[in-house]
């Protein structure tokens, strides 16, 4: 029987080495979670680079024997080609430009080189233990061109592709000097899912200009042994598990232990994110410093928490975003804290998860106002977690979740005055106004939760090679 072989970047699991001796623990990332109920009963295989760099043999072996236990296949780089695959073209290319940051963006032949070389590795560590009736579902834009890799070697084969991140506008895309391998990488498979129908459109605009393939109105392209179908197919969360943790002992105690430390009249306003320039942090912080100017009856009422998860601090942006924000940060306690109120709570950290649910619960408002982001997922589980209703989420339109929770107070990221409005409004927003907005979106997240969004790519993969086979 055929099976499905999920190839990305990261395998689900993390592992430590001390003196010799392995530790392995299964992360359970969004896509792991929505394979495991799956509408199938066929075997799951992972490839993906384990998280350790190593020229040890024997170690490799060890971290190869213990992972086939979890059905994972490692792909081990060596340091230079890590570093110049991943946080190089992976971070200093594509992801900037495809968030719309065409400062930051990195046009490095070496880079490129590394990717073209490292996308090989991986589809040659496939071969290896791939058959040609497995279903292939590549992720993300670290391996774009795994799909027409797989395509080379098995051609009548199931190949999926999801990419997480947004696809820009042509006009951003096409100043890619690799641009047309890029695309004809993807469309080795045959589904290309995205998050938002923008997203579809920009790539099959740029398939159109950049490699002249036309597409039918729904986002089928013929080629000419095969059909390709670009769609939307937004991911979701584990809506249960959100909405359920709030009740297991370890988040009430949390519960509790946070709200002793919030006054009578004060309200929270969360902001958690990972340390990235994308996700707009200091404007944020400007709009919480401009939104007590302009209301300065809120001084003492209203507390910023934030949340920031170290991330890429090796690429030179994020470590001058990171001094940017601890500036600033002082500069606004400064300015405005007193002996008994500090305006913002900063943590740069990552918070273990009953934490997280503890401080996504009891914060009366969500601060979610990203330049650009693929989806945001912050902005679903808040609104999960919020069980009794209650909670005023404010949401950056370019974020892929603004398509479906179109109850959130949405703003435009850029503009600093309407952020410190929706601020004011959210604050003074009648808890039924609240509970109202909260449920039209939980019934949409509880809906387009993660197993559905799992399985509905993989069967809509599978009913698509056989139209295919028929048709052509
Ligand atoms: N998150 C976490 N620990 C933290 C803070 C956040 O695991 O201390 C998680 C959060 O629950 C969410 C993810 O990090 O699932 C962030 O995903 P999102 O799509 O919002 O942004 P990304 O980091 O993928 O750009």
């Amino acid at each position: 029987m055929s099976r499905i072989i999920i190839i990305s970047n990261r395998l689900p699991v993390s592992i430590t080495e001390n003196e010799g001796d392995i530790d392995l623990k299964p992360s359970a990332g969004g896509l792991a979670t929505g394979l495991k109920s799956l509408n199938s009963d066929k075997e799951i295989i992972w490839l993906g680079w384990p998280g350790i760099i190593t020229n040890d043999i024997s170690l490799q072996e060890k971290i190869t024997d213990k992972l086939k236990d979890l059905k994972m296949y490692p792909v081990f780089l060596s340091q230079d080609k890590y570093d110049k695959y991943y946080q190089g073209f992976s971070n200093e290319t594509l992801w900037p430009l495809f968030h719309y940051f065409q400062q930051y963006t990195m046009y490095m032949t070496s880079y490129w080189l590394a990717y073209k070389e490292v996308n090989m590795i991986f589809a040659e560590k496939l071969f290896k233990i791939a058959r040609p009736d497995d279903i292939f579902w590549v992720q993300d834009y670290h391996l774009m061109l795994v799909p027409k890799l797989i395509r080379e070697e098995y051609r009548k084969a199931s190949i999926g592709f999801f990419l997480h991140i947004p696809f820009p506008s042509y006009e951003l895309f096409r100043t890619l000097p690799w641009r047309s391998e890029i695309l004809e990488g993807v469309l080795g498979a045959d589904l290309v899912g995205f998050h938002t129908y923008d997203y579809v459109r920009h790539f099959l605009s740029a398939a159109s200009r950049i490699l002249d393939l036309s597409h039918h109105f729904l986002g089928r392209i013929m080629l000419n042994d095969r059909i390709v179908d670009v769609d939307s197919l937004p991911m979701g969360i584990d809506y249960d598990k959100f909405a359920e943790a709030v009740n297991d002992a370890e988040t009430q105690k949390e519960i509790e232990r946070y709200k002793k430390t919030i006054r009578e009249g004060e309200k929270v306003v969360l902001a958690i994110d990972r340390l990235d320039y994308s996700k707009a942090l200091p404007k944020r912080l400007k709009a919480f410093d401009r939104f007590l100017e302009w209301y300065p009856e809120y001084k003492r009422k209203l507390t910023l928490v934030i949340i920031l998860v170290p991330s890429r601090s090796t690429v030179p942006q994020y470590q001058s975003l990171k001094d940017e924000i601890d500036l600033e940060v002082g500069k606004i306690n400064g300015k405005w804290g007193t002996s008994n109120w500090t305006p913002i709570h900063y943590y740069y950290r990552s918070f273990r998860f009953s934490r997280l649910i503890a401080w996504y619960h009891i914060s009366p408002i969500a601060l979610v106002t990203p330049y650009r982001d693929g989806m945001n997922l912050v902005s679903k589980e808040y609104i999960a977690t919020k069980t009794d209703g209650k909670g005023v989420l404010i949401l950056s339109e370019m974020a892929g979740s603004a398509k479906e929770l179109t109850s959130a107070l949405q703003v435009n990221p850029n503009s600093t005055a309407s952020i410190v409005e929706a601020l004011h409004k959210a604050i003074n927003m009648p808890e039924e106004e609240q509970k109202t907005r909260n449920k039209r979106m939980q019934k949409i997240i509880r809906r387009n939760n993660i197993n559905s969004w799992a399985n509905s790519f993989l069967t809509r993969l599978q009913e698509l090679r056989k139209q295919s086979d028929k048709l052509l």
